[in-house]
This record gives structure tokens, C-alpha cells and sequence, in this order.
């Protein structure tokens, strides 16, 4: 032995190997040790270390270690002298399961391998311990059945297909009415399955199966459902690295009545309740409960079926929340009135659940309010923004299961997971995954539907964690509805749907709706506010909305957002009822023609503006003036060619009728006729044919003239309200008085001017001498000047280059990231994400879409220096960001460290942003 292998210690028992250890020995394996040495009852057991899992993967020919085999008959040894009986022992012998687990859990990722260490002659101790034969055999199929599965790779069908065949020799229905002989059958016809398909006999020898287990356990990580999951949830070998194998000691949840299996939450992990919650099955083993065979029952049964073991339970649940401070998600086992701790984990929940649950453990005196904060991802928070559905939409539902995952959701019945994949993922359609359960294997349809529906299973099944942890909906076990996966149909009593027809439903309340139900905005939960309160306590950045009208900005507000950090004007321009006027503006002729149109658009821009200032009082409110290029309100080049054309044709065909009317009132001199050809001349008058036909070449040409190459580089932003005063001055004029206006009528506001694509202070000096001009003006006619701020737009390299020249003129910067990442990178968003960027990603040249995640390498250092530049020129001024990435956690890290004052977001991200800022300054 080298020095590194005596070094290394490959086996760790329950008693010694250290709790806190994930990373060595795996989550299930850490919370093993860390339970049994808080003196729960854990079964006895030890655990090979992932580092042993990472040597075997990397050995030639896949060895395992020297030395481990040694340390694992030691510690064989070790269990049968703490239980008593014997690893092979045909008369009183001693069973395993053989679990994996690696630092982070992953649901599924590999199947336990339950009652390992029988054979033909153990088995006929077990008999002999129990006096079952029947649960002897039936133990003894089920390991054959998972060892030859999980560990041969025999598949499933096989087996499901003797089992079946068995079933209807003995006419039984379920698998309880199978006595012990045709147990007995099951177990040899699955030997035999095993034999053909593997070509080798069933390993017999304990010690042979305790090896073949634990390599199975080992490669598993490598195999392609591991891999795949890891990918998808980007964890990293610096989070998870290998699985470390459990060797625990077989307890029975399936020796009668007065045994039991379940999965227990320490409170509500749909809604937060302080209140154990889960479900049993009583006489059941293992994966039962989670695979959904058979419905399981509601925790609260417990204290009527079992009321001491509901007693232990209540004691299990405060020791391990006291222990762990973090709600537990934990499995247990009953065996003959003697209750097991199996497992335990940090509950996954949903947001409300966690909001709630952070509040009220600090209320307990559980954890301190950074911990609460720390606990949850911010991004988390966006799905308590779900939609759900409209309460006032009266709809039937057609079947009810159970409310296994919150919030509401439509889309077409798909029946597999490669479906859903193909229409959802590659298609882009709304799909809703229907199934009788799920499986691990089902992930990637998980990924690509809205919402998840099964006909079987509880709360606790596959389908309900998995939908549970990635925050969409789910409906599990409705067992009204049949499911055809063959056909693609689904049966509900009367009716069906299929493959393609929409259904809805709702993982709150557990309805299944078919067609499709108009959802509403969720409510803010009280927990929520007192959260988000205790967030902006501990953070330094101030969070403000991007908001273009009053509805949006009530929301902001509701969110939290204290402020507009960014109001678009476009928007307000491209308003049905004023778009014709902003056309007219566009298309006129002569400066007075655009200033009638103008004079036009400005009560209504002011109405915009002092809406938005009355609604945000006494919060600051940022108004952009325009910056798109203005064609960008005219219509299409070449749709109006082809209205020319049309109306071009009406002419000549209202020439026509002309020509026609005149003959026909020749030849018949009637009054019927007569007046029949008046209406037909009233119908299309020639004049305004020719009236619209001028418009529209006036427009054409206008069209043509402001065509531009690359219009996002062009005349637009600044450029134009240079090029084009009245327009900027219009705007200005507006916001202006709109603020003297509010200001008359005792409303508190402060109005912020913000100029965009600024890349030199000359053009801020000269749009700020139209502010000067018409504020100076203002305050003659209002009798009192208005407080206002002047700023302006990051958004371009050289602006970011001179910052210290610009903040001379301005008395805030706002990072507009959008704009200044396609500049630094010189990528126009739409190209790059349609074309390159997925390549880019994938290749690892680039890590992130720099559109989504700041980036922080090149975009985020012109920030830095920009910041810095500006302050020396003046140390107050006001610092903050409005591109997309304001309302990105890691880019609000950022945010946060480069010293900005606030991060402008979307309404639905202003509560993720607030959580988002407070981590900043507490992980700072
Ligand atoms: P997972 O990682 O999928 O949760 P587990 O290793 O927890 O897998 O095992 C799956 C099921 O088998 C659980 O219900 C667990 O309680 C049960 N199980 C595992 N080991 C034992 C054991 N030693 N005795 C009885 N049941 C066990
Ligand atoms: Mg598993
Ligand atoms: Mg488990």
C-alpha cells in the first residue's frame, strides 16, 4: 500500500463518519451518520466514500480500490455483530439494501437495491425468522426483480411479464392475492428471466452481490440519466462529484399490520403549515409510496390507525428541525411497532411554502433573519407571481386528483415524454404531460411541458417532487381519468381527450379542466411582505421598476418597487389612438405641420406622464425620452407598395363604374335603375380614391427617405431628438409640466429626465438647453420652478469611455445592459441567439447568453470603470441599471459590488430583485 491509499479511508460507519461531510459521503449518507450520532433510530449501516466512487470510475478497466473490499467485510462484520445474525447465514440471516447518494440529491437517479443477501438458502432462514413464507417470497422476487434491473440491466418488461402471467394463473387482481407458492413461482421465473438474459446464473454468493451492487452504484454516475440531470441543473463536479454507496440493514415495512413505510415532511411543503405532513402505507416496503402502485394515505390517519408510533413521529419531527433547522423531508419505516428513520433531507418546496416557512422559523427563534433571507434562491420567488385560475370563470372540472404542485397551467394532452419533448421543446408548443405516473426516465418531458398530470400516485409520488422542485404544476393521482398511452387518449368518465386537445389544470386545488381556463395574477402573501421587508432592512441596492404605464406601475408598487427606474415613451407612441397622429407628426411636410401634430400628442403625453407621477408619489419616476428609430411607428415598405397597387386598381375599376353608370342611364331612363346607379357611384368615390392614393405616396416616399442600413445603429435616440428638436422638446415639455401640475395639487414626485444613446456630453448639453429653456418657461406660467433630475443612458462603449466627461452634465448614469452588451460584443441580440449564441454555449465558448447573465468580464468592467469615472467627476452622483439584467440574481450581485445605488426591473421581478440585493449584501 502507498502512502495516498493509507491515507484515504474508503468506509465510514454510521457512528463515525462525519455529518457535515456532503461532499465525501454523499447527502444521504451525511444525514445518516449525522442522524444515528443524534441517537435517532437509524438502522446500522456505513458508507463508501465518493472519493472510492471517483477512483473506481478513473481506474483502467474500472477496479475498485485496494483495500475496499477488506474495509467492506469489516464492516459486514460490524452489522452482524450489532444485529446478531450473519451475512449469508442460512439460518438467521442478515439483509441489506444497498442505496446511492451523492452531495446533491437527485431524484431517481439510481434505484435501491432492497433485500440483498438472499438466496435459495437465506431465504429459507427468513422463513424460518418470520414464520411469513409469503413475505419471504415476496421479498425475495422483489430482489431479484431490482438486482437484475439495477444492477444486470435486465429490463423491467421481463419481469413485469412472468409477474403477470403468474397473476392470471392465480386469477389474483392485485398483487396481495398472490399466495406464497405463487410467490414462490414469481421468484424462480424471474431466476430464470435473469439466466437468459444475462447468460449467467444469479449471483448467489451475498458477498458477489454485495460487489456487483456497489460497482453498479459506482457507475451509475456515469450513466446517462446521471449525466443528463447534471447537465440540465448545472451541477458542477465542485458541487457534486461521484456517489458514495449506503450499506444499510434491512428493516420491514411490509411484516403485517402493524408495520408500515412512509415519507414524512416536518411541515406542509405545499403551503408552509407548521404541521407534519405525509403519507403511509401500511404493509408496504421501500419505493411503494413513491412509485405510486398503491394510493397511499394522509399522514393525519396515523394518530388513528398507529396513535403511538403518530406520537414518536411528533418527537422524530421537532428533534430533527431542531437539529437541523431546515424543514426535513425523511423517510421511515415501521416494522412490527418499532418505527426507523431512513433518510432525511432538506424539504424542497414551493415558494409560498418557502417564504412561509423562513418567516415563521424565525419567529420560532429557529433561525436568525439572514438565514431566513439565505435560505431561499431568489429566483424561486417568480413562481409565487404565478398565474392561477380565474375565480370568478365558472368551469367543471372533469376529474380531481391531488394538488401535488401549485399554480395553473394550459396546454395540449401529450401521453410520453418524447412527445412532449418534440411538440413542447422543439415545436414550441404548450403542452401538459399525461400519464398513469412517471418515471425518472420521463425527466426531459418534464422540462419541455407547462404542467404534469397523473391518474395514479400521492403527493410524495415521482411526479409530484419532480414538478414540486421545478416550480410547475402538477395534478397527481387523478384517478378518474384512464389513461391510453398506446392510443393517446385519456377517458373521464364520459369523456376523453386526445393527443392535441387542450386541457388545463390546477395544481392548487387539484382539478383537471378540459379546454382552456383564463388564469389571474396571484396575491402577495403576507409572509412574503415581511420577508421582502427584512430583505430591503439588510440590502444596499434600492430596487425600482421598469413601467410603462399606470397598471404597470400599481404593480410595481404592490412588488415593492420604490421608484421607475426606466418609463419607455414609445410605447405610449404606439398606442392606437395616437399612433395616426404620431404618423402625421413623422410625415409632415413643414415645421408647422409637425408642430400641429405635436401640439397634439402633448396633452396626451402629459396626461402619461402625470398618471405615472401620481400613481408612483412620492417615489422617483425615470421617463426615457423617445429612442427608437422613428420609422419604426411607420408602416412596411413594401406592404404599402402593395396598397399603391391596390388602390392604383380601385381607380381604374371606379373609372370603370363611372363609364358603366353613364351608359346604363342612357339606355334604361327608369327611377329604379336610376337610383340603383347612384348608390352604385356613392360606393367608391373616385375623389377619394385619389386622396388616399397621394396619402400613401406620401408616406412611401417618407418611408424611403428615412430608410436606414442598420437602423440600430442609426438615426435614432438622441441622434434624433438633436436632428428633430420639437420632438424632444415636446416630450420634455410634457414632463415638465406634468410635474408643475402634480405639484400644484400637493402631489410629492420626483421627475427624472433621462436621455438615451448618449456617447458625447455635447449632445446632453444641447438637449439639456431645451430642458433649461422650457423649465424656465414653465416655472413663469406654473409662478414656482419644479424639481427635476437629468441623466442619462449607459449604453454605449464611448459613453462608458467618457464617463467622467458626461457626468458633468448629468446627475445620474443608468446602465441600459441591453444595449451596451450588444455594443461590447459588437453581436445584435437577434442575430446571435437565432444564430450562434446556442453553438457558443454549448461549446463552452462563451458560458452564459451575455443577454441573460451580465456579463460581468467585459460589460460588467466598462461599468466598473464608468462608476468610477463618474464619481470623480461627481461623488454623488446617482448609479443604477435597466436592462434585463437588472432582475438577475447574479447580475444584482454584481450590481450590488460595483457599487450601483439601484437595479431597475420588470414588475414580476422586483420581489426575485429585492431577495436578490439583500444576498448580495449579506454573502458581501
Ligand atoms: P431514493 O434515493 O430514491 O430516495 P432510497 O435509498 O431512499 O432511494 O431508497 C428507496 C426506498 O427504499 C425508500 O423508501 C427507503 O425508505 C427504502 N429503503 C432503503 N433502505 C432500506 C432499508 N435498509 N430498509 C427498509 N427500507 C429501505
Ligand atoms: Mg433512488
Ligand atoms: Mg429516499
Amino acid at each position: 500500500m502507498d502512502a495516498s491509499t493509507v491515507a484515504k479511508k474508503h468506509v465510514f460507519s454510521f457512528e463515525e463518519g462525519d455529518g457535515k461531510n456532503k461532499k465525501l459521503l454523499g447527502g444521504k449518507g451525511a444525514n445518516l451518520c449525522e442522524m444515528t450520532q443524534i441517537g435517532l433510530n437509524v438502522p446500522p449501516g456505513f458508507v463508501i466514500t465518493t472519493e472510492a466512487c471517483l477512483d473506481y470510475l478513473a481506474s483502467p478497466g474500472r477496479a475498485l480500490p485496494a483495500g475496499l473490499i477488506e474495509a467492506v467485510q469489516a464492516h459486514m462484520k460490524a452489522l452482524e455483530q450489532k444485529t446478531g445474525k450473519g451475512f449469508g447465514d442460512p439460518e438467521n440471516p442478515l439483509l441489506v439494501s444497498v442505496r446511492s447518494g451523492s452531495a446533491i440529491s437527485m431524484p431517481g437517479m439510481m434505484d435501491t437495491i432492497l433485500n440483498l443477501g438472499l438466496n435459495r438458502e437465506t431465504l429459507q432462514g427468513l422463513i424460518h425468522q418470520t414464520d411469513d413464507p409469503r413475505f419471504s417470497y415476496d421479498a425475495y422476487r422483489r430482489f431479484i426483480q431490482l438486482f437484475g434491473k439495477v444492477a444486470l440491466g435486465v429490463p423491467d418488461e421481463l419481469f413485469d411479464k412472468q409477474f403477470e402471467e403468474v397473476k392470471k394463473k392465480a386469477h389474483a387482481k392485485e398483487d396481495v392475492g398472490l399466495s406464497a407458492d405463487d410467490l414462490e413461482e414469481v421468484s424462480e421465473r424471474f431466476l430464470k428471466v435473469v439466466e437468459e438474459h444475462t447468460g449467467k446464473p444469479f449471483p448467489k454468493e451475498p458477498f458477489d452481490q454485495l460487489e456487483i451492487a456497489i460497482k453498479a452504484v459506482f457507475s451509475s454516475w456515469m450513466g446517462r440519466r446521471a449525466v443528463d440531470y447534471r447537465k440540465q441543473f448545472r451541477i458542477t463536479p465542485d458541487k457534486a462529484n461521484g456517489t458514495a454507496v449506503n450499506v444499510v440493514t434491512m428493516v420491514f415495512g411490509n411484516r403485517g399490520n402493524d408495520s408500515a413505510t412512509g415519507v414524512g415532511f416536518t411541515r406542509n411543503p405545499g403551503t408552509g403549515e407548521n404541521k407534519l405532513y405525509g403519507e403511509y402505507l401500511v404493509n408496504a416496503q421501500g419505493e411503494d409510496v413513491v412509485a405510486g402502485i398503491r394510493t397511499p394515505k394522509p399522514m393525519d390517519r396515523l394518530d388513528v390507525e398507529m396513535p403511538q408510533i403518530a406520537k414518536e413521529l411528533a418527537e422524530l419531527r421537532d428533534k430533527l428541525e431542531s437539529h437541523y433547522r431546515e424543514v426535513q423531508d425523511f423517510e421511515f419505516t415501521i416494522e412490527r411497532g418499532q418505527l426507523y428513520c431512513l433518510q432525511t433531507r432538506n424539504g424542497k418546496m414551493n415558494a409560498q411554502a418557502m417564504v412561509r416557512t423562513s418567516v415563521e422559523m424565525h419567529n420560532d427563534g429557529l433561525i436568525s433573519k439572514e438565514e431566513a433571507l439565505l435560505r431561499i434562491e431568489p429566483d424561486l420567488l417568480e413562481q409565487m407571481l404565478f398565474p392561477r385560475l380565474d375565480p370568478k370563470f365558472k368551469a367543471e372540472a372533469v376529474a380531481q386528483g391531488l394538488p401535488a404542485s401549485p399554480g395553473a397551467a394550459h396546454g395540449i394532452a401529450v401521453f410520453d415524454a418524447d412527445r412532449a419533448e418534440q411538440l413542447g421543446k422543439d415545436m414550441g408548443q404548450k403542452v401538459i404531460l399525461v400519464r398513469e405516473e412517471t418515471k425518472p426516465e420521463d425527466i426531459h418531458g418534464f422540462f419541455a411541458s407547462q404542467g404534469i398530470l397523473t391518474s395514479r400516485g400521492g403527493k410524495t409520488s415521482h411526479a409530484a417532487v419532480v414538478a414540486r422542485g421545478m416550480g410547475k404544476p402538477c395534478v397527481a393521482g387523478a384517478e378518474g381519468i384512464a389513461v391510453d398511452v398506446a392510443r393517446r387518449e385519456a377517458y373521464v368518465g364520459e369523456t376523453s381527450f386526445r393527443e392535441g386537445d387542450v386541457i388545463t389544470i390546477d395544481g392548487t386545488s387539484g382539478k383537471v379542466y378540459l379546454g382552456q381556463i383564463p388564469t389571474v395574477e396571484p396575491d402577495f402573501t403576507p409572509e412574503l411582505g415581511t420577508l421582502l421587508g427584512w430583505a430591503d432592512t439588510a440590502s444596499k441596492l434600492k430596487v425600482m421598476a421598469n413601467a410603462d404605464t399606470p397598471d404597470d406601475a400599481r404593480r410595481a408598487l404592490k412588488y415593492g418597487a420604490v421608484g421607475i427606474g426606466l418609463a419607455r415613451t414609445e410605447r405610449m407612441f404606439n398606442d392606437v389612438e395616437r399612433l395616426p397622429i404620431v404618423i402625421e407628426m413623422i410625415v409632415a411636410e413643414t415645421p408647422e405641420q409637425r408642430q400641429a401634430a405635436l401640439d397634439r400628442l402633448l396633452p396626451l403625453q402629459r396626461k402619461d406622464f402625470r398618471d405615472l407621477f401620481e400613481v408612483m408619489s412620492p417615489n422617483p419616476v425615470t421617463i426615457r425620452l423617445l429612442d427608437p428609430p422613428i420609422h419604426e411607428f411607420l408602416p412596411d415598405e413594401h406592404q404599402l407598395e402593395r396598397e399603391l397597387n391596390e388602390l392604383h386598381q380601385l381607380a381604374e375599376t371606379t373609372r370603370g363604374m363611372a363609364v358603366l353608370a353613364g351608359a346604363m342611364g342612357l339606355l334604361h331612363a327608369s327611377d329604379k335603375v336610376r337610383s340603383d346607379l347612384d348608390s352604385m357611384r356613392r360606393l367608391v368615390d373616385p375623389a377619394m380614391v385619389e386622396d388616399a392614393i397621394a396619402k400613401k405616396e406620401t408616406m412611401l416616399r417618407k418611408v424611403r427617405a428615412l430608410h436606414e442600413t442598420n437602423p440600430m445603429l442609426g438615426h435614432r435616440g438622441v441622434r434624433l431628438g438633436i436632428s428633430f428638436p420639437e420632438i424632444y422638446q415636446m416630450q420634455i415639455r410634457a414632463i415638465l409640466e406634468a410635474a408643475a401640475d402634480c405639484a400644484k395639487m400637493g402631489i410629492e414626485i420626483q421627475p427624472q429626465i433621462k436621455v438615451p444613446q448618449v456617447c458625447t456630453k455635447q449632445e446632453l448639453i444641447r438637449v439639456k438647453s431645451f430642458v433649461d429653456s422650457i423649465h424656465e418657461e414653465v416655472k413663469q406660467r406654473y409662478g414656482h420652478p419644479v424639481n427635476f433630475k437629468f441623466g442619462t443612458m449607459i449604453e454605449v462603449v464611448r459613453a462608458c469611455m467618457r464617463a467622467e466627461s458626461l457626468a458633468e452634465a448629468a446627475d445620474f448614469f443608468s446602465f441600459g445592459t441591453n444595449d451596451l452588451t450588444q455594443a461590447t460584443f459588437s453581436f445584435s441580440r437577434e442575430d446571435a441567439e437565432n444564430k450562434f449564441l446556442p453553438l457558443y454555449n454549448q461549446s463552452g465558448i462563451l458560458q452564459d447568453n451575455p443577454f441573460e447573465v451580465l456579463d460581468v468580464k467585459g460589460v460588467g468592467k466598462l461599468m466598473k470603470l464608468a462608476v468610477e469615472w463618474g464619481k470623480q467627476t461627481r461623488p454623488d452622483i446617482h448609479v443604477g441599471i435597466c436592462g434585463e439584467h437588472g432582475g438577475h440574481p447574479a447580475s444584482i450581485a454584481f450590481c450590488h459590488e460595483a457599487g450601483l445605488d439601484y437595479v431597475s426591473c420588470s414588475a414580476p421581478r422586483v420581489p426575485v430583485a429585492r431577495l436578490a440585493a439583500a444576498h448580495a449584501a449579506l454573502h458581501a
